[in-house]
């Protein structure tokens, strides 16, 4: 095993431009048509985008929904990059993917979000490019928060001595209703800089926000928090895109939102603070989304009490839950008194939703 740590991870080549702007990968989400692949790079080319962007395998959610174009994709890459001179990136998942890509010159491979979650999968790709010094792998974030599983996707690339590495933050799957997509919690990609300081490390605000109104604003906060580049979703037709068509936006929309986008220079006690408040949001917004599900849980449970008949406030078990919630908020070091209080709101808008049920 390589003694290779996080640390010892420098920033990419194309990091830190002199201009000192941030590093900016674009392009669809997939590569649908050579058509729509090139329409898009010749949009994007010249607006500030680094490097061209465009899924040829898509790990998909569900099985029947488009699952990219497969190999063949990879000639329009290469088109891509003849006629526009970007580098090109695509992600990959398997030995066969990371055969077909470097065969095919893919300047930038990134290792998906579902791949990240497969320690198996991440292995199988750090051994297809032992010792590889020449491509740029980026890993994305696992699909759970959880840093260690990110971390050690990217041990097992630099155990295998690949040196041009970096990390992309695009939020977590969570259940239930939430502001963004993926959730952006924050504190895991502060965490993983602390581990590789010197590593590139970008935000994908597509991904994160599920919708395009959010590019913009998540954009400007991942560079006010100091990731080094962004990773965007950029398509000549986005509204018939046939994947993430939601989160994707036009070329021209791109260059106008890198026109706003504000770099500033690091002033480190600002920076913290704001780091803090980001945590700050994303805990209200998952307090929030915690708080709507259990809501709709409640009126589930309403329903079922008027069908069978039953009260809507049984004083037994508020008792029991009241003080099961007490004993675990000790543990926790929440104050009782806060945490009565707490509960008592919630309690009471439970009742009054059930209350407020209509008869069946
Ligand atoms: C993508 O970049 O299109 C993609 C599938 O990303 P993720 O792995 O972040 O879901
Ligand atoms: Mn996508």
């Amino acid at each position: 095993m390589s003694t290779v740590t996080l640390k010892d991870i420098g920033p990419l080549a194309f990091a830190n431009s002199e201009s000192g702007s941030p590093i900016v990968i674009a392009g669809p989400c997939s590569a649908e048509t050579e058509q729509q692949t090139l329409a898009t790079a010749r949009a994007l080319k010249g607006i500030g985008v680094t490097a061209f962007r465009a899924g040829v395998w898509k790990p998909r959610t569900m099985p029947g929904s488009f699952e990219g174009m497969g190999d063949q994709a990879l000639a329009w890459l290469q088109a891509v990059k003849r006629e526009t001179g970007m580098l090109v990136a695509t992600e990959v998942a398997t030995e066969a993917h990371v055969r077909a890509a470097l065969d095919a010159g893919i300047d930038i491979l990134w290792v998906g979000a579902r791949t990240t979650a497969n320690p198996f999968a991440v292995q199988e790709i750090a051994d297809t490019l032992m010792c590889n010094d020449e491509v740029t792998v980026l890993v994305k974030n696992p699909l759970n928060p959880d840093l260690d599983l990110w971390m050690g996707a990217l041990q097992r690339l630099a155990g295998a001595g690949i040196t041009r590495l970096g990390a992309v933050h695009r939020g977590f799957s969570s259940a239930g209703a939430h502001l963004y997509r993926n959730d952006p919690q924050w504190h895991i990609p502060f965490e993983l800089r602390r581990h590789a300081p010197g590593m590139t490390i970008l935000c994908d605000p597509s991904h994160i926000g599920g919708k395009r109104e959010f590019v913009e604003p998540l954009s400007q906060l991942a560079l006010d928090a100091g990731f080094d580049g962004l990773m965007i979703e950029s398509h000549c037709d986005p509204d018939n895109a046939l994947s993430d068509s939601a989160q994707q936006i036009l070329p021209e929309t791109l260059k106008s939102i890198l026109g706003k986008l504000v770099v500033r220079s690091g002033a480190p006690v600002e920076d913290e603070l704001s780091l803090l408040r980001q945590q700050i949001d994303d805990c209200d917004h998952e307090l929030l989304a915690v708080l709507a599900r259990r809501m709709s849980v409640s009126r589930e449970i309403g329903s079922y009490k008027k069908s069978h008949n039953l009260r809507v406030v049984q004083p037994a078990r508020y008792q029991a839950l009241i003080k099961a919630r007490l004993d675990e908020a000790r543990t926790l070091g929440l104050s009782q008194e806060f945490t009565q209080r707490i509960m008592q709101a919630i309690h009471e808008e439970s009742v009054q939703q059930q209350l407020d049920l209509p008869d069946n």
